[in-house]
């Protein structure tokens, strides 16, 4: 029997942590690997209803210890809107390293904190974000695949201020792509686009990926249209691109090692499959029938 395997995936924000690889996790899981997720910031700045709103206009017209308190519960109904999320796929252990998402950069301590948390879940797999995304300098998801990167090299040797802190190696590297990681959206954004050499077919889930976004209220996800339209444009799309209804699409990093060449079953079936059933497969808007409440 395969040994089960340990997964880490490393978010810039909270709902990264399933709204890009939800239904690849759930297979995971569904075959026995354990999956932590952490969150490196709150992501209160960008989406959140009250914070980006209310503040916006009228910062003035608070205290400095009203806008605390009301950071704190913001902070609140997005984890728990986030850990519910994740419970569908059946993801129980979610972290955050609560950090304000003001600015990010590449810096010793997230480096350091995250190399600890490596050596602590002793990952496998470690799934993150594409380190070029946009400019990939002052973009989130970029600069949490840069840190990653510098921690998964930091945990590869010990930590001499942690009793436990022995050095832990991965296995393998892949990147959660988006399209904002395979199109480029403005001119600073060319020349860094990711190539999906890896897709998991995640029709079987997109029900609980559209349940999940819509979860996500505090950063209005529950727009009507929202979390269907998102969910077409970006798994559907990428779907699209492999005769699938749905996929979830990864760039892996290291080169596959065996004493064969791998070609998937589902390739195999596909190359034998007539035109017809292959377009009447890849034509399915099972996602658009999802009844939210
Ligand atoms: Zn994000």
């Amino acid at each position: 029997m395969k040994e089960a395997m340990r997964i880490l995936v490393v978010a810039g924000h909270p709902a990264d942590m399933f709204d890009h690889c939800g239904g690849t996790l759930f297979h995971h899981i569904e075959q026995g690997d354990s999956v932590v997720c952490i969150s490196l910031t709150q992501g209160l700045r960008i989406h959140d209803e009250v914070v980006s709103d209310l503040f916006r206009h009228n910062l003035k017209d608070y205290t400095e210890e009203q806008i605390a308190e009301i950071l704190v519960q913001r902070q609140k109904v997005k984890y728990q809107e986030v850990v519910s999320a994740c419970a569908l796929f059946g993801i129980n252990d979610v972290r955050f390293l609560d950090y304000d998402d003001e600015i990010l950069t590449v810096n010793p301590e997230m480096i350091s904190k995250l190399a600890r948390v490596i050596r602590e879940v002793k990952p496998d797999l470690v799934i993150t974000h594409w380190p070029y995304q946009a400019n990939h300098f002052s973009n989130h998801h970029a600069v949490t695949g840069q840190l990653t990167l510098s921690a998964i090299t930091a945990a590869g040797g010990v930590d001499f201020k942690d009793p436990e802190g022995g050095a832990w190696r991965i296995a393998q590297l892949a990147y959660m792509l988006c399209p904002a990681d395979t199109t480029a959206t403005c001119m600073s954004h060319v020349g860094k686009n990711a190539y999906i050499n890896y897709y998991v077919d995640v029709t079987d889930v997109i029900d609980k990926k559209i349940r999940a976004i819509h979860m996500m209220k505090s950063q209005k996800y529950d727009i009507e249209g929202y979390a269907h339209k998102t969910t077409e444009t970006w798994n559907g799309h990428y779907g699209g691109r492999v005769r699938l209804p749905y996929a979830e699409g990864f760039a892996i990093e290291y080169p596959e090692v065996g004493r064969t060449i791998p070609v998937s079953e589902r390739r195999r079936r596909g190359a034998k499959a007539g035109e017809r059933e292959v377009l009447e497969r890849a034509s399915g808007l099972q996602g658009m029938s999802v009844k939210l409440e």
